[in-house]
């Protein structure tokens, strides 16, 4: 049975995506540890002409070999599978650890500060630079497609800071031009509408309904501002109890005050206290489909769904059931900053087509010249990186990749140190580098086991930053033409295992060309929040980070092929034929943790906060990376690699 219902889904389809040794590497101990891109001889596989990662399809993000030095670390073995480190000979005046946006800004800031011989080591264990920024690349019936394989754009609930837009700037990104890349009015033109994918385990039928918002995705809102027309269709499509469709009626078009007598502030501190889901269920009384309908619809920004969002937050995002309560339009206290609308940075948004991935990108095209051609903007999409130059001892600026800091340590007392050395394991072996200062841009829970020296206060503090798992998955189609029939350009799926399914924007930019007609291949995008409702925020990005470690991708595979077949299906799509290739960025350790007025009783207090504490420099050594500002986003990373180069600057 199994295997008939593979063949029909193309699980047998030999597609160069499958990564042999996913399986092993993702249960593997520090004893095994699957340094699979080394080979026995080969202490820098960088350098071979066949090195390109970008390319690469099947387990990606956090992807098998990446994390097992660091996960040793963590139990305790690291020590006990390598040697004494062996001593490269090598000195900086800075090592970087951590190469996504925060440690290449870092080192872009410090080499405007000190000067262009500056020398500087940037160590990452991906075998991609980029961090969560991340590119994919297909190449579908000879068409190029590009894909993003994390950080999606330029966009961020605030304002970017001046040093954040400056970098943007020098960068040669022109924001304000997006609108000449992008083509809104496509999907439209050919009837595509955003979808909600009612599935038949929660609510007892396969179908897909047109939603009631326009906007798409995971984030498709489903917003309390929903025109009466649509919402009329919608009540007479979505398979819900009739109930929940008197009470999804109410809740849109008969405000009530549920909390009468209490002032705006009263409410919103009530609201600050109830998740969204209890607030619908306890307070508006709905039927247990609407929850279920609006269980993941803030995934996309959170990783949990609304069991653990505040509903101040879902009242920011416009969510319905609020309307009657006349609330004061002013943020409350305790809001999650992507909760609080801001129209001057909502219009501050870019999309590329590999994401955030082209400002990394330009960044180590400015840091070390020859690894990235080009000298614009407009011809960095096309450019292919030649990994063979980022790590050469000519250059001032080093990007050493396959490489996991296991020791951060000053040579002598912090206070009057005058060199850091750091140890990396790289292929199965440990060495050591030191340099004048250091910067840790990794993630903040990695930190206290690297960085022993560091005060136990600022090692809890690091600690409690819990990354938000999450999948962002590439799947490459040979055409969407079931897309079209369906009419549909996005799809919220509440009950599937990834919950939103788009068409990418279509932006051609720079001589690269979007999908325009649904003959073409096409890159789809997934996205999975790994999250467990009911449980406290951080608990659930725990047992999230375990179930995203701990599935093969052929299981991934079999549930992605399973999911477009049956939302797809009536389309036309048929997974074993139309499927050209797959790639699952995993990323247990995604979004930086960012404060929740349920669980995090500081946030509504004030007060000094754990990011505060944690990225106190300590002698030569800085703290940077998203983390540091308990905020996802990229301008955050810019930030905070700005404000750690200027405390070593200092020091
Ligand atoms: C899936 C996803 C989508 C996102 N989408 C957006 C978006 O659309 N817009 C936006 O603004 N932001 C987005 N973000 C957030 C944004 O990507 C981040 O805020 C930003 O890129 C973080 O950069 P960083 O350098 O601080 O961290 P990272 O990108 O995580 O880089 C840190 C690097 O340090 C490495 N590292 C960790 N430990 C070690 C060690 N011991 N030794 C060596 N290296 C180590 C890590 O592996 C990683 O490569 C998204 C994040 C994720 C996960």
């Amino acid at each position: 049975m199994h295997d008939s219902k593979d063949r029909e889904l193309g699980m047998h389809r030999k597609i160069t995506r499958r990564d042999f040794i996913n399986g092993a590497a993702v249960t593997a101990g520090a004893a095994m540890m699957p340094w699979h891109l080394f080979a026995a001889d080969d202490q820098a596989p960088e350098k071979s002409p066949n090195y390109y990662p970008p390319a690469l399809t099947g387990m990606r993000g956090s992807h098998p070999g990446s994390f097992d030095a660091a996960h040793a670390m963590r139990d305790g073995t690291f020590w006990d599978t390598v040697g004494k480190p062996e001593d490269t000979g090598e000195a900086y005046d800075l090592i970087i650890v951590g190469g996504g946006i925060s440690g290449l800004s870092a080192a872009h800031f410090y080499r405007k500060a000190n000067g262009g011989k500056a020398r500087i080591l940037i160590l990452d264990n991906h075998d991609d630079f980029g961090g969560h920024a991340k590119r994919n690349e297909f190449r579908v019936n000879d068409q190029f497609r590009l894909g993003f394989g994390g950080t999606y754009s330029i966009e961020s609930p605030a304002p970017y800071s001046a040093v954040a837009k400056g970098l943007i700037e020098e960068l040669g990104i022109d924001v304000p031009s997006y609108s000449k890349y992008v083509d809104k009015k496509l999907y439209p033109s050919l009837g595509l509408r955003p979808k909600i994918f009612f599935d038949k385990e929660t609510f007892g039928v396969d179908k897909l309904v047109t939603s009631i918002s326009s906007r798409s995705g995971n984030e498709s809102g489903e917003g309390s501002g929903a025109s009466a027309e649509l919402l009329k269709q919608f009540l007479a499509d979505a398979p819900i109890a009739d109930q929940a469709k008197k009470d999804l009626q109410r809740l849109h078009q008969e405000p009530k005050d549920y909390f009468p007598g209490l002032t705006s502030d009263q409410k919103k501190a009530k609201l600050a206290r109830i998740s969204y889901a209890n607030y619908l269920k306890d307070v508006a009384g709905v039927h247990e489909d609407i929850v279920k309908m609006y269980q993941a619809v803030v995934h996309g920004l959170f990783g949990v769904g609304i069991d653990a969002v505040a509903a101040q937050d879902a009242w920011g995002f416009d969510l319905p059931g609020f309307a009657g309560l006349k609330l004061d339009p002013a943020p409350g206290k305790g809001m999650n900053r992507d909760a609080i609308p801001n129209e001057e940075a909502e219009k501050y948004f870019f999309h590329f087509p590999d994401g955030n991935a082209s400002i990394a990108r330009l960044l180590v095209r400015k840091l070390i010249p020859d690894a990235i051609p080009g000298t614009a903007m407009s011809d960095v999409f096309l450019a292919k990186a030649n990994y063979a130059k980022l790590d050469e001892s000519t250059s001032p600026v080093r990007i050493r990749l396959n490489s996991t800091a296991v020791r951060v340590k000053h040579l002598g007392d912090a206070a009057s140190a005058k060199e850091v050395e750091v140890t990396y394991a790289r292929g199965g072996k440990a060495y050591t580098a030191k340099a004048r200062n250091t910067i840790l841009a990794c993630w903040h829970v990695v930190i206290p086991y690297i960085c022993e020296e560091l005060p136990d206060k600022q090692k809890d503090a690091l600690a409690s930053a819990q990354k938000v798992p999450l999948l962002y998955t590439n799947v490459a189609l040979r055409n969407w033409t079931s897309f079209q029939k369906l009419g549909v350009s996005s799809v919220y799926a509440p009950g599937m295992y990834h919950t939103g399914v788009n068409l990418d924007l279509p932006v051609s930019i720079g001589g690269y060309q979007c999908a325009r007609k649904p003959e073409e291949p096409i890159v789809i995008h997934m996205m999975k929040a790994a999250c467990r409702p009911g449980r406290p925020a951080r608990e659930q990005h725990r047992l999230g980070r375990i179930e995203l470690f701990s599935t093969t991708f052929e299981t991934m595979e079999r549930k992605i092929r399973e999911q477009l077949a049956r939302t797809l299906g009536p389309g036309g799509f048929d997974p074993a034929r139309d499927i050209a290739a797959i790639t699952v960025n995993r990323w247990p350790h995604g979004y930086a943790y960012e404060y929740n007025s349920l669980f995090d009783l500081f946030w509504l207090e004030g007060g000094e906060t754990p990011c505060e504490v944690a990225r106190k420099p300590f002698g030569r050594i800085a703290i940077a990376n998203a983390d540091a500002g308990a905020y996802a986003y990229t301008d955050e990373a810019i930030n905070q690699a700005y404000r750690a180069v200027v405390e070593i600057t200092k020091s």
